[in-house]
């Protein structure tokens, strides 16, 4: 029986088998952590029933695990050179389907419909490149297909911005962004070692759950995301000020802008990070008479 391919001597036995080399520019850093690996998948709740979508396989640590516990895998894998190795090292499992594609192109729509047949739930679990990180997850939340939970590792930074509350120095346009979908909670902290190479940062999962009822019945989700992302690009200056800056010109703009607050309850003078998410709807909707229909 061979070992698993998430232990250290089997991962240095591939790379050198194949005389991989990482590409930093592709976010390689490759967990080599049964443990590690225990915990994600179980955060997953994976059983035979559900369709698993995973982003950048790797040599397959992270895939290997979840098809013993899922019943269908798909690993969206851009990197081609690890094709060959991947068909050697999952050949054992016969429920993998590997694609190579850059996952931000992918048509998710399709690939659902194609793979998932058999499954009643569908889960997205990753150690995803970094540099990829919010598209990455944006591209899950804004397209059409249901997800009943999503696991990823990022780098902790990046989770806690995800996860950060209105008035704390970490919340912004992300946390918006993030939990108007989802719930969301960081399940554990993972320190550099259990990768390799060890990547410059540390790491955490997230996990994202669905929101029963999305928050405070956006008219418009588009420009829901520029009244947030307007409202933080300076961020010591008022809401009045930024909003100033990012809607567009027209006449009696000053105006506008202090009637639509004074309709949302909101006060000017404010911060943007002092803004919940229901707030932020609240205040879109408002400015959405006056400066929607010019986008
Ligand atoms: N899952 C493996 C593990 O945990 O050991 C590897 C994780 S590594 C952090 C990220 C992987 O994502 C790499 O294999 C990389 O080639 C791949 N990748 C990077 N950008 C990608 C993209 N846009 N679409 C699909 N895969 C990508």
């Amino acid at each position: 029986m061979r070992k698993d391919i998430a232990t250290l001597s089997r991962t240095k036995e591939i790379i050198e088998t194949y005389q991989f080399k990482f590409k930093k520019s592709l976010g390689q850093n490759f967990l080599v952590d049964l443990n590690t690996l225990d915990n994600i998948v179980g955060e997953g709740e994976l059983t035979e029933k559900t369709g698993v979508i995973e982003v950048g396989p790797g040599i397959g640590a992270l895939t290997e695990q979840l098809a013993k516990r899922a019943g269908k895998v798909v690993a969206f894998e851009i990197d081609q050179r690890l094709l060959p190795v991947l068909e050697d090292t999952l050949s054992p499992y016969d429920n993998i389907t590997v694609i190579n594609e850059d996952v931000l192109k992918a048509d998710l729509d399709q690939v659902v419909a194609e793979q998932f047949q058999a499954c009643e739930e569908l889960v997205i679990v990753a150690n995803l490149p970094y540099y990829v990180t919010t598209p990455i997850i944006m591209h899950f939340l804004e397209s059409s297909i249901h997800v009943d939970r999503i696991v990823i590792m990022m780098q902790k930074e990046v989770a806690e911005r995800m996860i950060a509350k209105p008035g704390t120095k970490a919340y912004g346009s992300l946390s918006v962004a993030i939990q108007y979908y989802m719930d969301a909670e960081i399940a554990m902290i993972v320190p550099k070692t259990v990768f390799i190479p060890q990547p410059n940062v540390e790491s955490a999962v997230l996990k994202l759950t669905p929101k029963k009822e999305k928050v405070g019945n956006v008219i418009d989700e588009a420009f829901f995301g520029k009244v947030v992302r307007g409202s933080f690009v300076q961020r010591r200056k008022t809401l009045f000020n930024n909003l100033q800056t990012s809607m567009p010109d027209g006449k009696a703009k000053k105006e506008e802008i202090r009637l639509a607050c004074e309709r949302a309850e909101i006060d000017p003078r404010r911060r943007g990070e002092t803004l919940s998410i229901q707030e932020f709807a609240r205040l879109s909707n408002e400015l959405h008479s006056t400066f929607g229909e010019n986008e």
